[in-house]
């Protein structure tokens, strides 16, 4: 009898958790600014237009069936992928240095870069993986997964509300040579807050200097700024030294592919001939954990990035979204500055992406969450896609009542 009576009950997620606390809620004026998945202004989910039209193209084709991809994914769309990921960096592509593998959206693509540098790389070299605090959670648990040691660099300076600059870069300058660096490419999850390219230039000096392993997580392209160039300029930038690196890329949020789990691992490699070594490689360890990756949101976005059409109106589709983020900032911020809430409320617009991290505490949030049936991180963290112009003023005066009330 081996019974398992000695199991811990491990805690829910805890985003998940107030996604089902929010809907158990029956009060008329409760939001969600839990889960980090775009809503319209009318709060519902959104299926983008462009993903409309590729859906039907991909189900009309004669040849569409529910076969295997093969273990690697769908070439068109792990070509289209690196495309947009490495368009300023032709070169990259030409030389045909960049191994790309489908993953079960970004999360896969995090654990297999973890799995994988695990086993080839810190089983010889015992390097720690440094992610920023905060971060998203789900990097910890990955690595910790791996048995790969975790450490942190401070991302946040809670004092000032933004990006702790000096700290990341002491961290980065004292870890031991060779160590993992996960970068969140654009839009930071949880605090919105991006270095400036100044910043990010300095970062990579000293990420070169000390020869440590860069894995940038990219789940955000487009959708930050509405620009799929500005968004992954950061890591076309460290692209620019000639060092070998990784990238974990989701369409979830870019596409809405968010069930679908559409997404890809790269290496840039040194050459053409290590990189089809790692393909082999990531390969076997792909055939060991998921067989291979999922097919329908492949397909769907593998028409969106290589029909010239349907990619135009994607990125139609993505200013559509980040404008009404931008839009949700504005009226948020300035709903506060209006009602004199003590403290600053700048870094509201100056975060990008899906979320801001408000600098409102656990027991503030409690409270917003008691009395007027707001659901978000204990951490602050909300998601703007949960705001639109019926609930915006809502919010306002809810934190503005929370900041007045709570210490
Ligand atoms: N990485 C970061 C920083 C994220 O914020 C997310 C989603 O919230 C992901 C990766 C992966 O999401 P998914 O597995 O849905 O693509």
């Amino acid at each position: 009898d081996f019974g398992f009576t000695e199991l811990i009950e491990a805690q829910p997620d805890a985003i998940f958790r107030l996604n089902s606390l929010y809907s158990q809620d029956e009060d008329p004026s409760k939001v969600n600014m839990s889960i980090g998945a775009y809503r319209d202004d009318t709060g519902r989910p959104w299926i983008l237009p462009v993903v409309k039209k590729a859906t039907e193209i991909v189900e009309k084709d004669p040849n569409f069936n529910h076969e295997y991809m093969p273990i690697a994914g769908y070439g068109r769309f792990t070509k289209g992928a690196a495309e947009i990921l490495f368009k300023p960096n032709e070169q990259l592509l030409k030389e045909d240095r960049i191994c790309s593998i489908q993953s079960v959206s970004g999360t896969g693509a995090n654990f297999t870069a973890a799995r994988f540098l695990a086993e080839h790389y810190v089983r010889k070299s015992g390097a720690a993986v440094y992610i920023s605090n905060p971060t998203w959670p789900v990097h910890r648990t990955i690595w910790e997964s791996v048995n790969v040691k975790v450490e942190t660099y401070p991302y946040w300076d809670a004092k000032n509300r933004r990006f702790d600059f000096e700290g990341t870069m002491d961290v980065m300058k004292s870890a031991s040579e060779g160590s993992i660096f996960l970068l969140h490419a654009c839009a930071h999850n949880p605090t919105g807050m991006d270095p400036t390219r100044e910043q990010w230039k300095s970062m990579f000096e000293v990420l070169l200097a000390r020869k440590h392993l860069v894995v940038f997580d990219i789940a955000y392209q487009g959708f930050a700024s509405g620009d799929l160039d500005r968004d992954s300029w950061a890591l076309n930038e460290f692209a620019k030294f000639d060092r070998d690196f990784f990238v974990c890329q989701s369409f979830a949020k870019n596409m809405g592919l968010y069930g679908e789990r559409t997404g890809c691992l790269h290496y840039v490699a040194k050459n053409n001939d290590v990189k089809s070594k790692m393909q082999s490689v990531l390969c076997l360890i792909q055939r060991s954990t998921i067989s291979n990756p999922p097919a329908y949101g492949a397909r769907i976005a593998a028409e969106i990035l290589n029909n010239p059409e349907l990619f135009e109106q994607w990125k139609g589709d993505l200013r559509t979204m980040s404008s009404r983020i931008n839009e949700m900032r504005r009226h948020l911020r300035d709903s506060l500055v209006a009602l004199k809430t003590p403290g600053t409320w700048d870094h509201i617009t100056e975060q990008i992406g899906m979320f801001s991290y408000t600098g409102l505490t656990p027991a503030q949030v409690q409270f917003c969450q008691e009395k007027y049936h707001l659901y978000f991180s204990a951490n602050g963290r909300i998601s703007m896609a949960g705001l639109n112009s019926s609930n915006v003023d809502h919010v306002a005066k809810a934190f503005d009542h929370a900041v007045r009330e709570v210490n």
